[in-house]
This record gives structure tokens, sequence and C-alpha cells, in this order.
């Protein structure tokens, strides 16, 4: 162990630092950030103030994948008959499942602060903030630290109009005593697009109110006018072009209306309207690290923020607020600063899946994106899977390449359907190390699947961007 801490870089540790690095914030980020480090021999704290493991693992990602397993089994239970099952399911315990739901929650969150501990980092569950560059106050203590790292993440934010305080989000959301029988939902990111699937599998009534004239903006169109039909498919109302202007409540209910002058009624009303940095009460104008206007850190490749030995990483810096970019960037900062491997994350490429009913995943440029760089061959598949050849549920699969014309190399694979997450992240793999449609053809499927589509594909669907290479 000795060796390893004289490895750390001693240059900016001052007399009196008590850490090599002090990070403030326990959830993806600063957790992997801080265990790695301390792996490699350096000194390290870290403050959390609410719940190891952070959003991901408490109010987010996690409990959101088990309510996703929870309304799963609804569907499921009724496609038995179809194979011959005398099955009718009953009703769903909410109270049951959140109970076993916030058992496992917490058991996984006390995991990632003994992480921290066996790794050698000191935990200090209290609220901290910078008080210049180098001392961070942590409850009544003022540590020094030779760096420090913001991890604080962010939070769901809620539209400024007349009742928005009369609606929860996604926070509430994994707390409600009882599951609603009306929800409105409001936005078309992965959030909304989420738990739409999950409290509709679940039996609620659900209408979800968005601007877009499609859900999910930014994904590829054909991804995106799939998902509608899977959400009407649920049974979900749609909303498109909608702008909401006030919330008010009549006792347990709530009214939202809209600008054309609708209202929807619901038990619950939900914002899904995006996320905000962490960075309030952080003290970081007085220590001089710089923010966007939104308040997210600004960072360059390597996190530095502003202030050199000041990093941040994560949400709080709102560039791809994914989980698995946020650990991957507490590890490679970590191997950086006192692991000898200089490195850092590349934000191309980063696979994707949103948790719907059947889940999306995506990795690599959409159609739109592909086409505004040249023309690109689309390759694109809809079919029933055989399973509800006998289920008769409307649940169709999507499967789409898109392939650079030139090189002939795979820009972007999207799918919709059941297992996507589990395919894309396949194929996320020869796509970063630059597979071709070729190796695709030469690759044998595993049949009988839904992935052996994606190797099987021969013939062009069209080919995108030619109108954009002749102009
Ligand atoms: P998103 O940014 O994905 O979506 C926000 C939604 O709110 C969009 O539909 C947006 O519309 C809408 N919106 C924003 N401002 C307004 C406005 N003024 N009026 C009307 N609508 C508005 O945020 P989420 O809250 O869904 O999720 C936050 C982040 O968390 C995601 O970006 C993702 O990175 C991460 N996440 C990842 C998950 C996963 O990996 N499966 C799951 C959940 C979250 P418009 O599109 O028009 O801007």
């Amino acid at each position: 162990m000795a060796d390893r801490v004289d490895k750390v870089d001693r240059a900016d540790r001052a007399d009196g630092e008590e850490f090599d690095l002090f990070v403030i914030g326990g959830g993806s980020a600063g957790v992997r950030l801080g265990r790695i480090a301390a792996g490699h021999g350096a000194r390290v704290g870290v403050a959390e103030a609410r719940f190891w493991g952070g959003t991901c693992v408490n109010i987010g990602c996690v409990p959101k994948k088990l309510l996703v397993q929870a309304a799963e089994y609804g569907a499921w239970a009724e496609d038995a008959r179809g194979f011959g099952w005398d099955l009718t399911p009953g009703k769903h315990d909410w109270a049951a499942f959140r109970a076993a739901k916030d058992h496992a929650i917490a058991r996984i969150s006390a995991s990632y602060r003994r992480m921290l501990e066996a790794a050698g980092a000191a935990v200090f569950e209290e609220r901290a903030r910078l008080l210049d560059a180098h001392t961070v106050a942590v409850g009544e203590r003022r540590i020094r630290a030779a760096r420090i790292a913001i991890a604080t993440g962010g939070h769901p934010t809620r539209l400024a109009i007349p009742g928005a305080e009369l609606g929860i989000v996604s926070d509430d959301a994994f707390f409600l005593p009882d599951r609603p029988r009306r929800v409105a939902i409001i936005g078309s990111g992965y959030i909304a697009v989420e738990f739409a699937g999950i409290f509709a599998g679940l039996g609620s009534e659900v209408d979800l109110v968005y601007r877009q004239p499609l859900p999910l903006r930014g994904f590829d169109t054909d991804l995106r006018v799939a998902l509608a039909e899977a959400l009407v498919a649920q049974g979900v109302r749609l909303h498109p072009a909608a702008r909401p202007l006030a919330v008010t409540a009549s006792g347990a209910a709530r009214h939202l209306a809209l600008a054309d002058g609708s209202v929807i009624g619901a038990d619950l009303v939900f914002w899904a309207t995006g996320r905000s940095a962490n960075t309030a009460g952080l003290g970081l104008e007085t220590a001089g690290v710089a923010t966007h206007a939104s308040g997210a850190v600004i960072v360059d490749e390597e996190l530095r923020t502003s202030i050199p030995h000041v990093y941040a990483l994560g949400d709080v810096t709102d560039r791809l607020n994914l989980t698995p970019v946020a650990t991957a960037e507490g590890h490679a900062l970590a191997d950086t600063l006192f692991g000898d491997r200089p490195r850092h994350v590349s934000l191309a490429n980063v696979p994707t899946a949103i948790f719907t009913a059947p889940p999306i995943a995506t990795v690599g440029l959409s159609e739109a994106a592909a086409a505004a760089r040249g023309p690109a061959d689309v390759y694109l598949t809809r079919f029933t899977p055989l399973r509800h050849h006998l289920t008769g549920r409307a649940r169709r699969v999507l499967m789409k390449l898109v392939v650079e014309s030139a090189s002939g190399r795979v820009l972007g694979a999207h799918m919709l359907g059941e297992d996507a997450p589990e395919i894309i992240q396949g194929l996320a793999v020869a796509i970063i190390a630059g597979a071709t449609k070729s190796d695709f053809d030469h690759t044998i499927g595993i049949h009988p699947t839904a992935a052996e589509e994606f190797v099987t594909m021969r013939t062009k669907t069209r080919v995108a961007g030619l109108a954009e290479a002749a102009g």
C-alpha cells in the first residue's frame, strides 16, 4: 500500500491538507471516483447528504427498472393464456411491491457506502460546500483537500405555470402511498415515456401531454413513430403539440388545463419536464468555479472546471446525463489523477435504452443525423415477434441499421422491441469497433431470435441524405 500511496502526485498538496481528493456527492460518479481513487492509494473523502448511490440507485434507474418489471408481470400473466395457462391476473398490491422495492433499494444503497469504506475512503453523511478552491465545509468541519470533485447530480424540474406545485416529480413517484387511477404526465423524454408505460402497465389511465408532434425528441424518427404506436397499444392517451397552462385542484382531483382549451382530469399530475444541475448553495461562486446560465458546471474534456484542481463529473455538468457515463467518468478521472493512466471518456456512440413497453435501445447516429453527414443506406424491418402470434398482443418490433453508403460502416442501430437493451448493448461493441454492414452480413444469426434480424437484413429500405449530398 505504501508504494501505491507514493505514486500519488503530491504537487498540489499543501501543509495541513487532509485529503488528496475530496468528492462532493456520493452518487454514481462520486462513488466510483472515490472508490477507485482510494484503491490507487489516494487519501479520499466523500460527502453525501441524502442517499448513497444517488439518484440512479435510490430514485432513478434501479427502482424504475423494478417498477417496469412490476408492470410487465401483468401483461405476461395475460399473455400466458395464449400458451394454454389458465391464469387471470388479480389486483396489483402497490403497498406490497413498494415495501419489497424499498427493502431492496436500501440494501443496494448501503452497499455503495460499504464499497467506499472498504476501499479506504472516509465517508461523511453531511452536506458539503466549497469555502475556497481548497477548502470544503462539511457540516461543522472545515476540510482541506489538494483536489476537489463536484459530483452532486441533478434534480427534476416543473414548468413555471400556476398550480405546478400540485403535481409531483420523479423523485416522488417512487414513494406514492397508492397507485393513482388516472395520471397526467407532462413531457415526452425518458422519464415521461417510461412512467407512462409503468402506470399503464399497472392498470392506471394515462394521459401523456407533450409539445412535440412525436415523443422522444432527438431519437430516430422511425423509433419515435413506433413508440407512439406502442404507447397507444398500451392504452396511453397521447396529447401531442400540447401546452399546459395551469393545474388546479378540487379535493384530491387535479385538472390540467391546456392551451387548446381542453382540461385533463387526473388523480396525479406528473412533471417529467427535464432536470437541472444541483449547484445551488455549493459555494461555486466563492471558489471561482464557472457555471452555465442553467447552473451546470462548465468542464473541459478532462473534466476540469475553471479552477484547474477542481473537477466536475456526471449530471452536474449536464452533457450526457446517463449513469454509465457518470461512472465511466469517475473511473477515468481516478485513473488519470492517481493511477498513472490518463484517459477520458468519449461521449460518441454511447448506447442508451428507454424502458418503455416494449423497450427502446439505440446506439450511434439516427437516420437524420447520418444523412446530414452524407448518403446513408437504411435497413428497416418491422414484425410481430413469434410470442405474440399466440398471445394476440399488439406489440411489434422495429429494427433499423443506418450505414454510411461510401464506407459501408454501420453508423447507428436502433430497436424497439422486447430485449432491445440486451441486444443493442452487444451491437454497441461492434459499432465502436467500426463494424461494416458486410461484417454484420457475415455474422451467422442465432435462430429463432429477434436479434438475428440485425444480421439478416439484406434489402435496403432507402438511401437517405442523397438530396443533401447532391445539393
Ligand atoms: P428529458 O430532457 O429527456 O425530457 C424532458 C421533456 O420535458 C421533453 O419532452 C421536453 O420537451 C419537455 N419539456 C422541457 N421543457 C418544457 C417546456 N417548457 N414546456 C413543455 N415541455 C417541456 O428529461 P427527463 O426529465 O425525461 O429525464 C432527464 C434525463 O435523465 C434524461 O435526459 C436522461 O439523460 C436521464 N434518464 C435516463 C434514463 C435511461 O437511461 N433509461 C431514464 C430516465 C432519465 P422537448 O423534447 O420538446 O424539449
